[in-house]
């Protein structure tokens, strides 16, 4: 069984600060990290390599610091990692980019796509259900558990009040959810393995993709602006014995329609 896992930079969205001028992301000394939902979806693969075997590959489509991500999908367990970068990608829209994602699955082939649920950044969940539509495959959404049986996979969907568990042939895509998997740590020895291992790029002209479909022009969403929410702090400070500052926390989360 061969899998593919999509996996996206995103910057650490606990440390991000916005522009105040500006109203866009302030990126620089960020700390980038693997997308949580996505390193989930990672170790998915990784245990169904170790209990039946699978050939894990990764994918990212981003620009050359990606890489860094991949090399940490490696030095967790993966067998082949691939960097999709092309000035032609950039500006993509979610159509654009699981357009020119599903293409290089195409290439590489896979009996199984595992996607994060959603990425922490962007936070459409696009992606991975519109990757499903390009390369007309099942989907299933919102994991929290995959196993292989009997030459099919198995998998527990979790909603806010039930599970529902479904059978579903390969080839398929699944998007997973970062709270159900914890991923592994990796160790020493495949962290220097992986610096044997290479990053293939995959560029414009090793896809089957309409130039008119990918990139800012072929985006059909375009981001009119941005702005960030502004938060009216209202301090007031009351002295009261235990019972009462307790009915008053009561009374005024009660009147926010927050309990
Ligand atoms: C008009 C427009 C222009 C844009 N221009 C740019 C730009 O210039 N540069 C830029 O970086 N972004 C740009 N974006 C954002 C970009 O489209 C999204 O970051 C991207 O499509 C992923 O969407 P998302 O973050 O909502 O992912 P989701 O749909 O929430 O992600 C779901 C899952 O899909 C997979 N996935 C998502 N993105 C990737 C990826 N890149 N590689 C591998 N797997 C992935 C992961 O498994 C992820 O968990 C633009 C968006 C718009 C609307």
């Amino acid at each position: 069984m061969k899998i593919i896992v999509c996996i996206k930079q995103v910057p650490n969205t606990t440390e991000i600060k916005i522009d105040p001028v500006t109203n866009t992301l302030k990126r620089d000394g960020v700390p980038s990290i693997i997308n949580p939902d996505d390193k989930a979806a990672l170790e998915v693969a990784l245990q169904l390599k170790e209990n039946c075997g699978a050939h894990v590959d990764v994918v990212t489509m981003g620009p050359q610091q990606a890489e860094v991500a991949l090399r940490e999908a490696l030095a967790m367990g993966a067998d082949n990692a691939y960097l999709l970068t092309d000035r032609a990608f950039a500006g993509s829209d979610t159509l654009a980019t699981s357009t020119i994602i599903a293409s290089a699955i195409k290439k590489l082939g896979a009996d199984v796509v595992l996607c994060g649920r959603q990425a922490i950044d962007g936070d459409t969940a696009q992606v991975g259900p519109q990757i499903a539509e390009h390369l007309d495959i099942p989907q299933v959404t919102y994991a929290s558990q995959v196993d292989y049986v009997d030459g099919a996979l198995v998998v527990k969907r979790q909603f806010e009040d039930r599970y529902q568990t479904l059978r579903v042939a390969t080839p398929c895509l699944v998007t997973v959810l970062s709270s159900a998997y914890k991923p592994r740590y990796m160790n020493v020895a495949d962290i220097v393995a992986q610096d044997q291992k290479q990053v293939e790029a995959i560029t414009f002209n090793d896809v089957v993709v309409n130039p008119e479909d990918i990139g800012l022009k072929g985006s059909p969403t375009k981001v009119k602006s941005t702005a960030t929410k502004q938060f009216d702090k209202q301090i007031a400070t009351y002295e009261l014995g235990a019972e009462e500052a307790a009915k008053l926390i009561v009374d005024t989360l009660k009147q926010k329609h927050l309990i």
